[in-house]
């Protein structure tokens, strides 16, 4: 009975009853029409405009006026995620942009200013540009990266913005229009050239931005090709996307819903496996009804969804908000997949946790939910060598030390070797990090 029951209510929840909302997006230049910052002090709407200068900015009404309690503004922490914060700049670049936006510099010297300030942000950790950019026949494959034996990363050039952006996000660059940080494919051919030479790659990840911004039609001239015989190396196509949280109507009631999830209903009736990696940041995400019933439906196609997402001061730097997070996830057939590291790039000094008091944070959290949500992994840097979780914190031969395990790494041979780094409770990412027990390089910087 109690099956027949389950039935019933994913059937309900699956059914799209509700009228079609209008997607509409704010953007820097329109912070003024938002309703909502009337209650902001001028200095704190005018602080804003001098971070979005500087940083993306873009933010949809359901955002606005469905996961933003505006009752707890500043602190809300959907308000923190999407709208800029004064702290998000250093001081003296934040003084620098204040003073040009007062004078009213002419364009031109304005926008030098913000390129300079950008560049001083790290645009492209981890070496995205000089790294992992593929060749074939003796020419850079545009739009594709290759770090890891198994996985290919396509980036569609009509996938590269999002519904709302993160003010944390590590792809900020993309974001901002200057053509040289951005990297992305008009179309699919060459992904599927390159794919062609590389049959050991079992992975492709389809990420942007968020490739479910694209219309349906976009997104299966990219998909469909890849069902032919010839791809049958390819096992699963992962897409990453924040769309559950920022535009949940993607799945539901845009025009073309149901067409998006007949297209994930013939990628995995091709055989191959269809992972959804889903941004979450916090439990806040899931709540409204429209965001339960994208889930539902897209579990109805087969596809897994996967939960990931990073420890963010000011949003989720929280055990009590990870662990509600997971196990709400676990509640709505998501499997919690990875807890990142702040990246260091953009606001990062911002949004950052050190690494000590980020596993304390995730064991705490792990600690409060039961086995099946404890398939987070974390916490996890993305960086140049591969993806570094952090273990914990121990004591060997009376040393104090980090041990750490190198989850995914450049070098194959590389992945799952455990070493161990010099405890340090300010250091917030790997490249503060000293080798433990005197040794002079990480095994990894010795290859
Ligand atoms: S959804 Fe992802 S890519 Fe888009 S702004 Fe957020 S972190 Fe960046």
């Amino acid at each position: 009975m109690k099956t027949l029951d389950s039935a019933v209510a994913i059937h309900e929840i699956t059914q799209h009853t509700a009228t079609p909302e209008r997607f509409r997006v704010y953007t820097a230049r329109q912070l003024d029409q938002i309703p909502q910052l009337r209650q902001l002090s001028e200095q704190q709407r005018f602080d804003m405009r001098v971070v979005a200068s500087v940083l993306p900015f873009r933010v949809n009404q359901y955002v606005i006026d469905q996961l933003i309690d505006w009752s707890a503004v500043p602190e809300d922490p959907i308000f923190q995620l999407t709208f800029p914060q004064r702290g998000m700049l250093a001081p003296e670049h934040f003084e620098r942009v204040a003073r040009a936006l007062r004078e009213e510099w002419p364009a031109a010297e304005f926008n030098a200013l913000v390129a300079e300030v950008r560049h001083a942000l790290n645009p492209h950790p981890a070496g995205q540009l000089e790294h992992n950019i593929p060749q074939l026949d003796g020419e850079r494959v545009e739009g594709i990266q290759h770090k890891y034996r198994e996985t290919v990363l396509f980036f569609p050039s009509s996938g590269q913005v999002c519904h709302s952006y993160c003010t944390f996000c590590f792809r900020w660059a993309q974001f901002v229009g200057d053509k040289d940080l951005r990297i992305a494919a008009r179309e699919s051919s060459r992904l599927c050239d390159y794919l062609r030479a590389h049959p050991q790659v079992t992975d492709v990840l389809v990420t942007g931005g968020d490739p479910l911004v694209m219309k349906t039609r976009n997104l299966r001239a990219c998909l469909e090709p890849l069902l032919a015989p010839e791809f049958d190396h390819v096992r699963t196509i992962r897409i990453g996307t924040k769309a559950l949280t920022f535009w949940p109507q993607r799945f539901v009631t845009d025009e073309d819903a149901d067409d998006l999830l007949a297209l994930f209903e013939e990628i995995q009736a091709a055989g191959k496996h269809l992972a959804i990696m889903a941004h979450y940041n916090h439990w806040r995400e899931l709540e409204p009804t429209i965001a339960r019933q994208a889930i539902a439906r897209l579990r109805a196609t087969g596809a897994q969804i996967r939960a990931q997402g990073p420890l963010l001061a000011h949003i989720n730097d929280d055990p009590a908000v990870w662990a509600r997070l997971w196990q709400t996830q676990v509640e709505l057939g998501i499997i919690p997949y990875y807890m990142f590291v702040e990246r260091d790039t953009g606001a990062r000094h911002y949004f950052e946790v050190p690494l000590v008091r980020a596993w304390e944070i995730y064991r705490e959290a792990i600690q409060r939910v039961s086995g099946i949500a404890r398939t987070a992994r974390g916490p996890s840097m993305s960086s140049d060598p591969g993806k570094v979780e952090i273990q914990g914190v121990t004591e060997i031969n009376g040393e104090k030390v980090l041990a750490l395990r190198m989850i995914q790494g450049r070098n194959p041979d590389w992945v799952q070797r455990p070493f161990f780094a010099r405890y340090d409770e300010q250091a917030t990412w790997l490249n503060h990090l000293q080798p433990a027990f005197g040794e002079e390089r990480f095994f990894f910087e010795q290859d």
